[in-house]
Protein backbone atom coordinates (compact mmCIF):
# COMPACT_ATOMS: atom_id res chain seq x y z
CA UNK A 1 0.00 0.00 0.00
CA UNK A 2 1.22 3.29 -0.80
CA UNK A 3 1.84 5.90 2.18
CA UNK A 4 2.26 9.55 2.70
CA UNK A 5 3.80 9.89 5.92
CA UNK A 6 5.34 12.74 5.68
CA UNK A 7 8.92 11.40 7.26
CA UNK A 8 9.84 7.73 7.61
CA UNK A 9 12.62 7.01 10.18
CA UNK A 10 14.88 3.86 9.62
CA UNK A 11 16.05 2.86 12.91
CA UNK A 12 17.14 -0.18 15.05
CA UNK A 13 17.69 -0.21 19.00
CA UNK A 14 20.67 -2.33 18.13
CA UNK A 15 22.88 0.52 17.36
CA UNK A 16 22.43 1.83 20.80
CA UNK A 17 24.49 -1.56 21.46
CA UNK A 18 27.91 0.00 20.28
CA UNK A 19 29.92 1.16 23.39
CA UNK A 20 33.11 2.95 22.49
CA UNK A 21 35.91 2.70 24.88
CA UNK A 22 35.90 5.91 27.73
CA UNK A 23 38.52 7.77 28.90
CA UNK A 24 39.57 11.39 28.87
CA UNK A 25 36.94 12.86 26.78
CA UNK A 26 37.93 11.08 23.09
CA UNK A 27 41.33 10.38 24.10
CA UNK A 28 42.39 7.15 26.42
CA UNK A 29 42.11 7.49 30.25
CA UNK A 30 45.30 9.23 31.52
CA UNK A 31 46.48 9.28 35.28
CA UNK A 32 46.70 13.40 34.98
CA UNK A 33 42.76 13.17 35.45
CA UNK A 34 41.09 11.78 38.50
CA UNK A 35 37.88 10.94 36.18
CA UNK A 36 37.35 9.23 33.22
CA UNK A 37 34.35 10.20 31.24
CA UNK A 38 32.37 8.36 28.35
CA UNK A 39 33.40 8.42 25.26
CA UNK A 40 31.61 11.27 22.80
CA UNK A 41 29.43 9.05 21.04
CA UNK A 42 27.26 7.97 22.84
CA UNK A 43 23.40 6.06 22.61
CA UNK A 44 22.20 8.74 24.38
CA UNK A 45 22.89 11.14 20.85
CA UNK A 46 19.88 8.78 18.57
CA UNK A 47 17.89 8.14 21.78
CA UNK A 48 17.55 11.80 22.07
CA UNK A 49 16.89 11.92 18.46
CA UNK A 50 14.24 9.76 18.21
CA UNK A 51 12.39 11.08 21.12
CA UNK A 52 12.06 14.54 19.85
CA UNK A 53 11.07 13.18 16.39
CA UNK A 54 8.27 11.27 18.18
CA UNK A 55 7.37 13.92 20.40
CA UNK A 56 7.18 16.44 17.41
CA UNK A 57 6.11 14.77 14.29
CA UNK A 58 4.07 12.24 16.31
CA UNK A 59 1.57 10.14 13.47
CA UNK A 60 3.31 12.64 10.69
CA UNK A 61 6.07 10.09 11.40
CA UNK A 62 6.95 6.07 10.62
CA UNK A 63 9.73 4.60 12.52
CA UNK A 64 10.75 1.61 10.83
CA UNK A 65 13.64 -0.97 12.48
CA UNK A 66 15.63 -2.08 9.78
CA UNK A 67 17.95 -5.66 8.83
CA UNK A 68 21.60 -5.81 8.81
CA UNK A 69 22.93 -4.64 5.88
CA UNK A 70 24.13 -7.64 3.89
CA UNK A 71 27.82 -8.26 4.26
CA UNK A 72 27.87 -8.06 0.47
CA UNK A 73 26.35 -4.76 0.20
CA UNK A 74 28.86 -3.48 3.17
CA UNK A 75 31.91 -5.18 0.84
CA UNK A 76 30.88 -2.81 -1.95
CA UNK A 77 32.80 -0.21 -0.97
CA UNK A 78 34.74 -2.05 1.97
CA UNK A 79 38.07 -4.74 1.83
CA UNK A 80 36.52 -8.06 2.79
CA UNK A 81 40.07 -8.71 4.57
CA UNK A 82 39.02 -5.03 7.08
CA UNK A 83 35.61 -6.45 7.18
CA UNK A 84 36.68 -9.92 8.78
CA UNK A 85 39.03 -8.36 10.88
CA UNK A 86 36.78 -5.90 12.57
CA UNK A 87 34.22 -8.97 13.16
CA UNK A 88 37.29 -10.69 15.09
CA UNK A 89 38.07 -7.48 16.87
CA UNK A 90 34.64 -7.12 18.40
CA UNK A 91 34.24 -10.76 19.06
CA UNK A 92 37.30 -10.63 21.11
CA UNK A 93 36.12 -7.87 23.28
CA UNK A 94 37.14 -4.99 20.96
CA UNK A 95 38.73 -2.07 22.13
CA UNK A 96 40.79 1.23 20.80
CA UNK A 97 41.76 0.70 17.27
CA UNK A 98 45.59 1.23 16.77
CA UNK A 99 45.85 3.41 19.80
CA UNK A 100 43.45 5.82 18.12
CA UNK A 101 40.06 7.57 19.48
CA UNK A 102 38.14 5.03 17.85
CA UNK A 103 37.16 1.57 19.73
CA UNK A 104 34.70 -0.80 19.92
CA UNK A 105 32.87 -3.20 21.98
CA UNK A 106 31.79 -6.54 21.57
CA UNK A 107 28.45 -5.24 19.97
CA UNK A 108 30.05 -2.89 17.48
CA UNK A 109 30.42 -5.01 14.69
CA UNK A 110 26.58 -5.97 14.36
CA UNK A 111 25.43 -2.50 15.23
CA UNK A 112 27.55 -0.98 12.18
CA UNK A 113 25.96 -3.65 10.07
CA UNK A 114 23.11 -2.46 11.57
CA UNK A 115 23.67 1.22 10.97
CA UNK A 116 24.64 0.70 7.52
CA UNK A 117 20.97 -0.82 7.17
CA UNK A 118 19.26 2.24 7.94
CA UNK A 119 21.26 4.02 4.94
CA UNK A 120 20.17 1.10 2.65
CA UNK A 121 16.36 0.62 3.71
CA UNK A 122 16.25 4.77 3.52
CA UNK A 123 18.23 4.48 -0.09
CA UNK A 124 15.55 1.72 -1.49
CA UNK A 125 12.69 3.94 0.08
CA UNK A 126 13.92 6.76 -2.35
CA UNK A 127 14.16 4.29 -5.08
CA UNK A 128 10.61 3.07 -4.83
CA UNK A 129 8.45 3.94 -7.83
CA UNK A 130 5.91 5.90 -5.32
CA UNK A 131 2.78 5.10 -8.14
CA UNK A 132 3.72 1.62 -7.55
CA UNK A 133 2.10 -1.01 -5.04
CA UNK A 134 4.45 -0.89 -2.51
CA UNK A 135 5.33 3.19 -3.65
CA UNK A 136 5.70 5.44 -0.97
CA UNK A 137 6.51 9.19 -0.63
CA UNK A 138 7.67 11.16 2.22
CA UNK A 139 11.17 11.98 3.49
CA UNK A 140 13.47 9.03 4.17
CA UNK A 141 16.08 9.55 7.60
CA UNK A 142 18.92 6.98 8.28
CA UNK A 143 18.79 7.66 11.82
CA UNK A 144 22.67 5.87 11.84
CA UNK A 145 25.08 5.13 14.84
CA UNK A 146 27.78 4.70 14.86
CA UNK A 147 28.28 7.37 11.76
CA UNK A 148 29.93 6.20 9.08
CA UNK A 149 31.62 9.36 6.48
CA UNK A 150 35.12 8.97 8.04
CA UNK A 151 35.66 4.78 7.22
CA UNK A 152 37.87 4.45 4.66
CA UNK A 153 37.47 1.25 2.30
CA UNK A 154 39.95 -1.02 4.53
CA UNK A 155 40.11 0.76 8.13
CA UNK A 156 37.68 2.42 10.87
CA UNK A 157 38.00 6.12 11.50
CA UNK A 158 36.81 9.09 13.24
CA UNK A 159 34.27 6.85 15.10
CA UNK A 160 33.35 5.02 12.16
CA UNK A 161 33.49 1.74 11.07
CA UNK A 162 31.38 0.96 7.93
CA UNK A 163 30.52 3.63 5.53
CA UNK A 164 26.46 4.25 5.58
CA UNK A 165 26.63 6.96 3.04
CA UNK A 166 29.17 4.88 0.24
CA UNK A 167 27.22 1.90 1.04
CA UNK A 168 24.02 3.04 0.21
CA UNK A 169 25.17 5.43 -2.44
CA UNK A 170 26.74 2.11 -4.27
CA UNK A 171 23.18 -0.13 -3.48
CA UNK A 172 21.94 3.01 -5.93
CA UNK A 173 24.52 2.76 -8.59
CA UNK A 174 23.94 -1.50 -8.33
CA UNK A 175 20.06 -0.51 -8.78
CA UNK A 176 20.99 1.18 -12.20
CA UNK A 177 21.04 4.68 -11.28
CA UNK A 178 23.90 6.70 -13.05
CA UNK A 179 25.21 9.14 -11.13
CA UNK A 180 24.87 10.19 -7.11
CA UNK A 181 25.85 13.16 -5.24
CA UNK A 182 26.48 13.07 -1.39
CA UNK A 183 26.72 16.92 0.00
CA UNK A 184 28.28 16.01 3.62
CA UNK A 185 27.65 18.93 6.20
CA UNK A 186 29.17 17.50 9.14
CA UNK A 187 32.05 19.88 10.45
CA UNK A 188 34.84 17.34 10.01
CA UNK A 189 35.95 16.13 6.42
CA UNK A 190 33.85 13.11 4.50
CA UNK A 191 37.34 12.08 4.55
CA UNK A 192 36.31 7.87 3.90
CA UNK A 193 33.85 8.76 1.27
CA UNK A 194 36.18 10.79 -0.45
CA UNK A 195 38.84 7.83 -0.18
CA UNK A 196 36.21 5.62 -1.27
CA UNK A 197 35.26 7.04 -4.25
CA UNK A 198 38.15 9.52 -5.21
CA UNK A 199 39.08 7.45 -8.73
CA UNK A 200 35.33 7.93 -9.73
CA UNK A 201 32.82 10.31 -11.60
CA UNK A 202 29.32 8.61 -10.80
CA UNK A 203 29.66 9.69 -7.19
CA UNK A 204 29.70 13.64 -6.54
CA UNK A 205 31.22 14.16 -3.33
CA UNK A 206 30.53 17.85 -2.22
CA UNK A 207 31.65 18.25 1.76
CA UNK A 208 31.95 21.81 3.78
CA UNK A 209 34.12 21.05 6.75
CA UNK A 210 36.64 22.77 9.53
CA UNK A 211 39.97 23.28 8.45
CA UNK A 212 41.56 20.21 10.32
CA UNK A 213 43.80 18.84 8.26
CA UNK A 214 44.94 15.52 8.52
CA UNK A 215 44.36 13.79 11.76
CA UNK A 216 47.23 11.16 11.45
CA UNK A 217 49.59 11.09 7.86
CA UNK A 218 49.31 7.66 7.37
CA UNK A 219 46.17 6.76 9.04
CA UNK A 220 44.12 9.12 7.87
CA UNK A 221 46.47 11.46 4.78
CA UNK A 222 43.08 13.20 3.94
CA UNK A 223 43.39 16.53 4.51
CA UNK A 224 39.82 18.08 3.05
CA UNK A 225 41.59 21.16 1.75
CA UNK A 226 40.97 22.61 -1.60
CA UNK A 227 43.65 20.56 -3.49
CA UNK A 228 41.89 17.41 -3.13
CA UNK A 229 39.64 17.29 -6.02
CA UNK A 230 39.55 13.70 -7.03
CA UNK A 231 42.13 11.46 -9.02
CA UNK A 232 41.88 10.06 -12.42
CA UNK A 233 38.51 9.59 -13.90
CA UNK A 234 37.43 11.56 -10.53
CA UNK A 235 39.07 14.36 -11.37
CA UNK A 236 36.74 17.49 -10.37
CA UNK A 237 34.39 14.76 -8.19
CA UNK A 238 35.44 15.84 -4.93
CA UNK A 239 34.91 19.50 -4.01
CA UNK A 240 36.03 20.39 -0.50
CA UNK A 241 34.99 23.51 1.21
CA UNK A 242 37.30 24.51 4.24
CA UNK A 243 35.35 26.84 6.59
CA UNK A 244 36.57 28.60 9.44
CA UNK A 245 35.98 27.94 13.14
CA UNK A 246 32.50 30.31 13.79
CA UNK A 247 30.69 30.09 10.61
CA UNK A 248 27.11 29.54 11.64
CA UNK A 249 24.09 29.83 9.77
CA UNK A 250 24.49 32.65 7.40
CA UNK A 251 27.72 30.84 6.18
CA UNK A 252 26.06 27.90 5.82
CA UNK A 253 23.27 28.96 3.53
CA UNK A 254 25.38 30.99 1.88
CA UNK A 255 27.71 27.64 1.45
CA UNK A 256 24.22 26.16 -0.33
CA UNK A 257 23.79 28.95 -2.50
CA UNK A 258 27.63 29.44 -3.76
CA UNK A 259 28.70 25.54 -4.26
CA UNK A 260 26.56 22.91 -3.26
CA UNK A 261 23.60 24.56 -5.69
CA UNK A 262 25.48 25.31 -8.60
CA UNK A 263 27.56 22.33 -8.72
CA UNK A 264 25.50 19.62 -7.85
CA UNK A 265 22.63 21.38 -10.47
CA UNK A 266 25.63 21.04 -12.65
CA UNK A 267 26.42 17.59 -12.27
CA UNK A 268 22.29 16.13 -12.65
CA UNK A 269 22.34 13.59 -10.36
CA UNK A 270 19.66 10.62 -9.97
CA UNK A 271 19.64 10.58 -6.49
CA UNK A 272 21.14 13.22 -3.49
CA UNK A 273 22.28 11.57 -0.31
CA UNK A 274 22.89 13.87 2.69
CA UNK A 275 25.63 12.98 4.96
CA UNK A 276 23.76 14.94 8.05
CA UNK A 277 25.92 15.62 10.79
CA UNK A 278 24.92 18.09 13.06
CA UNK A 279 28.32 18.55 15.12
CA UNK A 280 28.69 22.06 13.19
CA UNK A 281 25.92 23.19 15.85
CA UNK A 282 26.47 25.84 17.94
CA UNK A 283 26.94 23.76 21.34
CA UNK A 284 29.06 20.61 19.93
CA UNK A 285 32.10 19.77 21.62
CA UNK A 286 33.97 18.51 18.63
CA UNK A 287 33.16 21.43 16.42
CA UNK A 288 33.75 25.03 16.44
CA UNK A 289 30.86 26.54 14.46
CA UNK A 290 27.23 27.98 15.49
CA UNK A 291 24.75 26.51 13.45
CA UNK A 292 21.66 26.77 15.48
CA UNK A 293 18.27 25.08 14.90
CA UNK A 294 16.75 27.77 12.49
CA UNK A 295 20.33 27.40 10.32
CA UNK A 296 19.77 23.49 10.08
CA UNK A 297 16.09 24.14 9.34
CA UNK A 298 17.16 26.10 6.17
CA UNK A 299 19.78 23.69 5.17
CA UNK A 300 16.73 21.25 5.18
CA UNK A 301 14.53 23.29 2.44
CA UNK A 302 17.60 23.60 0.76
CA UNK A 303 17.83 19.85 0.78
CA UNK A 304 15.08 18.67 -0.11
CA UNK A 305 14.41 21.94 -2.94
CA UNK A 306 17.68 21.14 -4.51
CA UNK A 307 16.45 17.61 -5.02
CA UNK A 308 13.67 18.25 -6.47
CA UNK A 309 14.95 20.08 -8.78
CA UNK A 310 18.05 17.85 -9.73
CA UNK A 311 16.64 14.48 -8.80
CA UNK A 312 13.47 14.22 -9.29
CA UNK A 313 12.90 14.92 -5.56
CA UNK A 314 15.03 11.82 -4.67
CA UNK A 315 16.89 12.38 -1.45
CA UNK A 316 17.80 10.71 1.97
CA UNK A 317 19.03 11.95 4.77
CA UNK A 318 21.52 10.50 6.51
CA UNK A 319 22.76 10.53 10.24
CA UNK A 320 26.50 11.40 10.57
CA UNK A 321 27.87 13.48 13.74
CA UNK A 322 26.68 15.43 16.93
CA UNK A 323 27.64 14.93 19.73
CA UNK A 324 25.87 17.48 22.66
CA UNK A 325 23.67 14.57 23.38
CA UNK A 326 20.73 17.43 23.86
CA UNK A 327 21.30 19.94 20.88
CA UNK A 328 21.91 17.22 18.48
CA UNK A 329 18.34 16.28 18.90
CA UNK A 330 17.22 19.99 18.34
CA UNK A 331 19.27 20.65 15.31
CA UNK A 332 18.58 17.34 13.82
CA UNK A 333 14.66 18.48 14.48
CA UNK A 334 15.35 21.35 12.54
CA UNK A 335 17.07 19.40 9.54
CA UNK A 336 14.01 17.24 9.09
CA UNK A 337 11.84 20.17 10.01
CA UNK A 338 13.55 21.71 6.30
CA UNK A 339 13.31 18.49 4.77
CA UNK A 340 9.64 17.98 5.24
CA UNK A 341 8.26 22.09 4.95
CA UNK A 342 7.56 22.61 8.09
CA UNK A 343 7.99 24.36 11.42
CA UNK A 344 7.05 23.37 14.92
CA UNK A 345 6.35 25.76 18.00
CA UNK A 346 6.92 23.87 20.89
CA UNK A 347 6.22 24.37 24.10
CA UNK A 348 8.84 26.56 26.04
CA UNK A 349 11.06 26.58 23.33
CA UNK A 350 8.68 28.26 19.76
CA UNK A 351 10.69 27.68 16.94
CA UNK A 352 14.19 29.23 18.54
CA UNK A 353 17.35 27.14 19.39
CA UNK A 354 17.37 27.00 23.23
CA UNK A 355 21.23 26.44 23.05
CA UNK A 356 22.15 29.67 20.42
CA UNK A 357 23.99 32.56 22.43
CA UNK A 358 26.49 33.16 20.30
CA UNK A 359 26.02 35.65 17.26
CA UNK A 360 28.15 35.04 14.07
CA UNK A 361 30.45 37.10 12.13
CA UNK A 362 30.42 36.01 8.42
CA UNK A 363 33.25 37.74 7.44
CA UNK A 364 35.99 34.87 7.38
CA UNK A 365 33.26 32.13 5.55
CA UNK A 366 32.66 34.39 3.26
CA UNK A 367 35.79 34.61 2.11
CA UNK A 368 37.00 30.51 2.71
CA UNK A 369 33.81 31.17 0.22
CA UNK A 370 35.20 33.33 -1.81
CA UNK A 371 38.30 31.23 -2.41
CA UNK A 372 36.55 28.36 -2.70
CA UNK A 373 34.49 29.18 -5.56
CA UNK A 374 37.57 30.76 -7.15
CA UNK A 375 39.47 27.30 -6.95
CA UNK A 376 36.06 25.10 -8.17
CA UNK A 377 35.05 27.65 -10.93
CA UNK A 378 38.11 25.53 -13.01
CA UNK A 379 36.12 22.48 -12.62
CA UNK A 380 32.07 23.86 -12.31
CA UNK A 381 30.34 26.54 -13.10
CA UNK A 382 30.23 28.94 -10.01
ZN1 LIG B 1 31.78 15.13 12.72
Amino acid sequence: MPTDTPLHVYWHRETTAHRPPGGAFKLPSTELLAVDEPHPDQPARVRNVRRILAETFASDAAFRPVDRAPRDAVERVHDPDYVAWLEEFCADGGGRIDGTTTGTSRETFAAARRAAGTALAAVDHALADSSGADGRSGVPYALARPSGHHAQSDRADGFCFFNNAAIAAQRALDAGLDRVAIVDWDVHHGNGTQEIFEDRDDVLLVSAHNDHGAWDPTYHPQTGGLDEVGVGAGEGYTVNVPLPPGTGDEGYERFFERIVEPVVADYDPDLVIYSAGQDPGVSDPLGRNLVTRGGFRTLGERARRLAERTADGRFVVVQEGGYQISHLAFATLGVLEGATGRTFDLDEYGEADPFAWLEESVGPAADALDEAVDFHGEYWPL
